[in-house]
């Protein structure tokens, strides 16, 4: 007998058939005599309908209000799920995350989870119950709702996964696992058995939104035995673990990851003297805006030019910025671009493999798409490269680095 938190995607509730499908799952796992808490997303599209409507009505919604509103999605979900268990004659009860008691900091639309009072779950755990809880969502100190970021119901799965020192962590979601690629762009992609946490740390910051990267970082520093599976079919899904794969000779790359959402701004001819790059930055970070990659070339005339990427939806303001202290800086011109696209290769196994970025340009150039920027790190490399050939260019690394199904001879999945 196990204790099971099993994390369900908007997909996978996405219509009632599909809500009575993973009751029947729910039902298998109580028959087989494992206690189960659910933690549920929102029917597909959901969220975004109701991210729509704030917005026709507040063009920058109140950021209180706004989670009020999307809490409300996992809350129509959990407690269709309770009534299709009782319809299987399955004792269960449903919980928002205030109900619950998952107790957050007060950073509306990305709260962090702070604390999670277990004792009414273990109640009901002990009454023979499942417990079904709202996904993406808790309360702060003064009791106000708040939301985790989207994709937060991973993150909700796993810590609850954490506080009830849990068996293991299922995310059930509409792929079979953790692939070398988004499946969904790769068709050769294929799935991995097992990645290291470091890696999939690697890959959901890079863009890969199989798994929110605070469920990743939350299941690594509690040790949650982490498992991503289909809720549609049977399988083992991927494990995430710790042990790095020693059996075989590690690859060099595990993962492509890729994202549109940054946007690149340079500072053409700024004057190349200490401070500058301060100067710079200070006030974007004073803006509460992240900086990605950060690029300063050589000067030739004594002067250089200062290029950053941000996430796309700071570029405007990070252009106001710019625009604003231009002249005080002495730069020359201010140019962006919002349609680039970050494309990276992830794996441990670069540690211990010479020649990787040099492979990964090559297969690049031999598709003729040009590198804007680079950025490394032991275990990833990543360019910025114009967002048309973002797709091409993922095809061409995954098969550069013999990812494919074939290439590999691990049979389709
Ligand atoms: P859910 O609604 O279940 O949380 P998401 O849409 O958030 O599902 O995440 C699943 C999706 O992640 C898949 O449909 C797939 O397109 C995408 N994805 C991106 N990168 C990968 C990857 N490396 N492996 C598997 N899926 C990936
Ligand atoms: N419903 C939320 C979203 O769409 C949370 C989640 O699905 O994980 O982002
Ligand atoms: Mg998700």
């Amino acid at each position: 007998m196990a204790l099971l938190v099993q994390k369900y995607g908007g997909t996978s509730v996405g219509s009632v058939e599909r809500i009575e499908a993973v009751a029947d799952r729910v039902l298998k796992h109580k028959q087989q005599g494992d206690d189960i808490v659910v933690a549920v997303s929102a029917m597909s599209g959901e969220t975004n309908r109701l991210i729509e409507l704030a917005k026709s009505i507040q063009e920058t919604p109140d950021s209180r209000e706004m989670d009020v509103l999307l809490s409300t999605g996992e809350q129509v979900t959990i407690a269709l799920l309770s009534m299709a268990l009782m319809k299987r004659g399955l004792s269960a009860v449903s919980y928002t995350g205030s109900q619950i008691r998952i107790k957050t900091d007060s950073a509306h639309g990305k709260a962090r989870i702070e604390e999670i009072d277990t004792t009414r779950m273990r109640a009901d755990l002990d009454a023979g119950r499942v417990v079904v809880v709202a996904g993406f969502q808790g309360a702060d100190e003064q009791g106000n709702i708040t939301t985790l970021g989207r994709g937060g119901s991973d993150t909700t799965g796993v810590a609850l996964a954490a506080a009830l020192t849990a068996d293991e962590c299922q995310i059930y979601t509409d792929v079979d696992g953790v692939y070398t690629t988004d499946p969904r762009v790769v068709d050769t992609a294929r799935r991995l058995d097992k990645i290291t946490f470091e890696e999939m740390l690697e890959m959901a910051s890079l863009g890969s939104k199989v798994l929110q990267i605070r469920s990743v970082e939350f299941a690594g520093k509690y040790q949650v035995p982490l498992r991503v599976l289909s809720s549609f079919k049977d399988g083992e899904g991927t494990l995430i673990t710790t042990e790095e794969n020693d059996t075989m000779e590690q690859p060099a790359v595990s993962g492509i990851a890729f994202t549109r959402d940054e946007a690149k701004l340079t500072l053409k001819g700024v004057p190349d003297i200490p401070g500058v790059a301060s100067k710079i930055l200070g006030p974007i970070s004073d803006a509460n805006i992240e900086v990605d990659m950060i690029v300063q070339n050589v000067s030739a005339d004594g002067t250089t030019d200062f290029t950053f990427t941000v996430h796309r939806n700071d570029h405007d303001k990070a252009l106001g910025i710019l625009k604003s202290i231009e002249k005080e800086l002495g730069a020359r011109d201010t140019l962006t671009d919002a349609r680039i696209a970050k494309v990276s290769i992830v794996g441990v196994g670069m540690r211990s493999h010479a020649g990787v970025a040099s492979t990964m340009f090559k297969a690049l150039a031999e598709d003729a798409i040009n590198i804007q920027l680079i950025s490394t790190s032991e275990i990833k490399v990543s360019v910025i490269i114009d967002e048309k050939y973002m797709e091409l260019a993922v095809r061409a690394l995954h098969s550069a680095f013999k990812l494919n199904v074939s290439a590999s001879g691990v049979s389709e999945v």
